[in-house]
């Protein structure tokens, strides 16, 4: 390809410009646009499925839902999650805010898992507080905000440019006012005219090298290749945290993520080979990666999750998860390898190092509405320094952003010309090498030095001879060839993971302390120095162009937490951080800074696409978004192929009138068919309105022959309030166990129990177990105390955790103590939490013998919430040396209650 010239640039302009279109983005360019500003939403791959959403999401990590959890509580377990180098301003907003942006996701139509009484069924994943809120469609998240970008009001607000890869922000008089990049697919140069920034692109995840050695196959998504914090440095803004990396436990040969979020709360936990579990810490911190790696690292290793005790539905449920929701290769992996959660745990290891805010704490500083020090540019998602913020968190930074972002209109005045000129240099000089070294090779080279010298344990030399390495490797790149948009593309991103490289060598250099676990393990500075660092290092671009720090104090603190008391004071600036002499690398002249010191320095769309006609004329008229008149007819082709698509295409526009045309599509003559307008009803019940028509159509496909329609119509009445205890009865004697289920749950929500309570005879335990959950009275709970199946009499005693253990059912749940089952064990010691304490507590006290963990765990579980009474102290004090890490570490919040929840 030809080299454009400057001034054949494409020019663009906007009030807000949005750099990357995944989940920040996209929210930040929604609530830009309602404030009525024209938005230009920039993404160099394609919105409708870029970015980390689309890398497998099975639940909202961190969401503070009310009455399950305090904002206050989150903000002192982040805080200590992130051995208090916290601005809890931050924190506080994801707290805070992050419920009504579940809401707000919820009326765009992602669906959030709820319990019988359609309450939202959080579960509890960390020793204190209730934060992790599955998603049992999480991977239709894009496809849902996609569509809200595309509603006809948006449409007019917001211009997508997708293939377009902004590779600088452009300021004038110390502001952002737009952006200078290249369209990856036509090669054509690109300058935008901005009043306002917001960088969202995502976390840096091309920094280590896997151990696969597969450039792409990292743990985070590989598009984002840390361009966000380069642009930000560049631009002038301050970085900070970025010594604290991101490292993740990982599937061995495999680079998903374990799951453990997903399976702990259906009772899977880490095991080192002997079985035993290890992990001490709690939150998916540096201190738990620590421990991970000593364990992997000893005679003890390796680790796995531990999965192959489960019941048979926990771990059909976790597999119907972890290989639809999260990923389908990953039950391909396992089938390959002969492997069964049910006969074997899975084998863990250890991530690449990477960026991220949102995971760790490494990013972009922003304050509470994501404003960076540059004014005009806000940082969003994983690239901004909110810690443990995820995907909830990068919702809601995106909203700030997009809000605070909305009081600027276009800017009016010249592009800053140089810039301008650089940013071309930098896209297109690998086109005047075509033959130079190709960017995988480089590429590689670079990711194999950040491996080498800068992934924990770090040291002062091995760090300096990675800054040694990175600043050689500047004429390296520079020297790169490419031929296609594509590979400028490519080309483009290695010049930001060598920013990034730089930025965690010798960021990681500065801070002469360890802290962090693994994150900033420093094997020359072991221990973790509060005195000289309980500050921030931020990171900025000095004026003659060096990497120059600051250790800022944290601020004091807006929820206390007993652990780190943030003294304030000062800021030190520490100036350049210079390499220390390492034998083999020559003389230096400056040692490396010391603390303290000063120096110097759509599936179903995809596979029915490509033969009939018709589905080309089809995918044609969706891009138009039709109303219904038109989908019609597609609706009753006689091909199943076009009638499928044509389900798919009502999905992505949902015209009115969708809901009554899918629920009449429930009736199809093709099973594929109703499948598809069955799984459309289930996407889509949280937008669509409770319509009369719609009502009508799911009550008539509740006498269906098929089962999938029946349970569908079953859910959606349930879920939209649609229908009466008289309908829902008569499918609690359907021949289907789903379909069953589905008719327990809708007459719960109607609370009809007496009928639900007629299901305890029901004879598949499936349907027993959702009975027990759904009850609300000892009595009516008392015949499935008594079931023959284990895991239902389980399911009843915990069940009477949350209604009250009166007497007689304390006698019960005593006596179930001794049951051969430890699911019956575990069900009856939670009951005991609810009883009077004069039976409980000795009960309780005798059970921490058990042998079973999870019996130990329940039992002190059970005997926190007698904790007034001194009987129950005394045998929680004894728990705390229990051999299970878990049942030591909820033992011991009896004896600091100012870190229970
Ligand atoms: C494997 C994995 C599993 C996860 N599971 C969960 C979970 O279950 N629950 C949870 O709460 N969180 C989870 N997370 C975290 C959560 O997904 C992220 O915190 C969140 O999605 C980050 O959003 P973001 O907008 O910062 O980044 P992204 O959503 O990744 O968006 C960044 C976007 O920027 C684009 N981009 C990058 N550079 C440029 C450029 N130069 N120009 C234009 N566009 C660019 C990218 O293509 C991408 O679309 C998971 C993350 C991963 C990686």
């Amino acid at each position: 390809m030809q080299i454009p010239a400057v001034t054949d640039a494409q020019e663009l302009s906007c009030d807000v410009l949005v750099i990357g279109g995944g989940t920040a983005g996209t929210m930040a360019a929604l609530t830009a646009a309602e404030q009525g500003r024209d938005v230009l939403l920039l993404e160099k791959a394609h919105v409708r499925h870029s970015g980390a959403l689309a890398m497998g999401m099975d639940g909202v990590n961190n969401a503070v839902i009310p009455g399950r959890a305090e904002p206050d509580d989150y903000v002192a377990e982040i805080t200590r999650a992130n051995d208090g180098i916290v601005d809890q301003s931050t924190v506080r907003q994801t707290a805070t805010r992050g419920f009504s942006m579940v809401q707000r996701l919820e009326s765009y139509g992602v669906k959030f898992e709820k319990d019988e009484h359609g309450e939202y069924a959080v579960r509890q994943v960390h020793r204190s507080g209730s934060y992790v809120l599955p998603m049992p469609e999480g991977k239709d998240v894009k496809k849902v905000l996609y569509r809200q970008l595309r509603r006809r009001e948006m449409r007019e607000r917001i211009r997508i440019e997708n293939r377009v890869m902004p590779v600088r922000v452009l300021t004038a008089d110390g502001r952002a006012v737009g952006a200078a990049g290249f369209n990856t697919r036509t090669g054509e140069f690109v300058t935008v005219r901005a009043g306002a920034v917001i960088l969202a692109t995502g976390a840096c995840g091309r920094l280590g090298l896997p151990a696969s050695g597969y450039l792409y196959g990292t743990y985070e998504n590989p598009t984002n290749a840390g361009d966000g914090y380069a642009m930000a440095y560049h631009a002038g803004a301050e970085l900070t945290g970025i010594e604290c990396f991101q490292i993740n436990p990982l599937m061995k040969d495999y680079n998903g993520p374990a799951c453990a979020y997903v399976a702990n709360p259906f009772g899977g936990y880490q095991v080192n080979r002997h079985g035993e579990r290890f992990v001490d810490s709690d939150y998916w911190s540096g201190q738990m990666m620590a421990e991970f790696a000593a364990e992997l690292a000893s005679d003890r290793g390796p680790v796995y999750l531990k999965l192959s005790h489960l019941p048979e539905e926990s771990i059909s449920s976790l597999e119907n998860i972890l290989h639809s929701t999260e990923r389908p290769t990953r039950g391909t992996f396992h089938a390959n390898r002969g492997h069964d959660y049910r006969t074997h745990d899975i084998e863990m290891h250890i991530s690449e190092i990477g960026l991220c805010g949102g995971h760790s704490a490494s990013g972009v500083r922003v304050d509470d509405h994501a404003r960076t020090t540059v004014p005009g540019l806000y940082a969003a998602g994983d690239l901004a320094c909110v810690p443990h913020n995820y995907m909830i968190g990068a919702f809601v930074f995106g909203d700030l952003a997009g809000a605070d972002a909305a009081q600027f209109t276009a800017y009016e005045g010249e592009l800053p010309q140089q810039q301008v000129v650089d940013a071309h240099e930098l896209i297109y000089r690998p086109l005047r090498n075509p033959d130079g070294p190709p960017q995988p090779q480089v590429e590689y080279k670079l990711r194999r030095f950040v491996n080498d010298y800068v992934a924990p344990p770090k040291s002062g030399a091995r760090l300096s001879l990675a800054v040694d390495h990175f600043e050689r490797m500047r004429g390296e790149i520079d020297e790169m060839g490419a031929q296609t948009p594509h590979e400028l593309m490519r080309c483009a991103e290695v010049h930001f993971i060598r920013d990034c490289a730089e930025m965690a060598a010798r960021s990681s250099l500065a801070r002469t302390e360890s802290r962090w676990g693994l994150y900033h393990e420093r094997t020359d500075h072991p221990k973790r120095d509060d005195d000289g660092w309980l500050h921030h290092l931020d990171l900025r671009k000095s004026p003659s162009g060096a990497m120059e720090f600051t250790a800022r104090p944290v601020e004091p603190y807006l929820v206390p937490v007993a652990e780190f008391t943030p003294g304030g004071g000062a800021s030190r600036h520490l100036g350049e951080v210079h390499p220390e002499q390492v034998a083999t690398a020559g003389q230096r002249d400056v040692a490396p800074v010391g603390s303290g010191t000063r120096s110097s320095g759509a599936p179903a769309r995809e596979t029915a696409a490509s033969h009939s006609p018709r589905i080309l004329e089809l995918l044609a008229l969706s891009d138009t978004e039709p109303e219904l008149p038109l989908l019609r007819p597609f609706l009753t082709d006689p091909d199943p192929a076009v009638r499928r698509a044509a389900v798919a295409a009502l999905t992505e526009t949902v015209p009115t009138g969708t809901g009554p045309a899918l629920a009449e599509t429930l009736s199809d003559t093709d099973a594929g068919v109703r499948g598809a307008a069955a799984a459309s009803l289930r996407e889509l019940v949280e937008v669509l309105p409770p319509e009369e028509d719609l009502s009508r159509g799911l009550l008539s496909a509740l006498g269906h022959g098929d089962a999938v329609v029946r349970a569908t119509a079953l859910d959606v009445l349930r879920a939209l309030r649609l229908g009466e205890a008289t309908a829902y009865a008569p499918a609690l004697a359907d021949p289907d166990i789903e379909v069953r289920i589905a008719s327990v749950r809708a007459l719960v929500s109607v609370g009809a129990l007496d009928t639900v309570a007629r299901a305890a005879v029901d004879p598949a335990r499936e349907v027993r177990v959702t009975v027990a959950r759904g009850l609300d009275t000892p009595e009516a709970l008392a015949p499935l105390l008594g079931d023959v199946d284990i895991l239902v009499r389980a399911a009843a005693f915990t069940a009477l955790a949350s209604v009250g253990c009166p007497t007689p059912y304390d006698v019960r749940a005593v006596d179930a103590l001794a049951a051969p089952s430890w699911q019956v064990r575990t069900g009856a010691a939670a009951a005991l939490g609810a009883a009077d304490p004069r039976s409980a507590v000795p009960a309780l006290s005798t059970a921490l013998a058990d042998p079973n963990a999870d019996v130990r765990k329940a039992a002190v579980l059970a005997l926190l919430r007698h904790a007034p009474h001194e009987a129950a102290r005394t045998a929680l004090a004894s728990a705390v040396l229990d051999p299970d890490a878990d049942v030591r570490a909820y033992a011991a919040r009896a004896a600091a209650p100012a870190s229970a929840s």
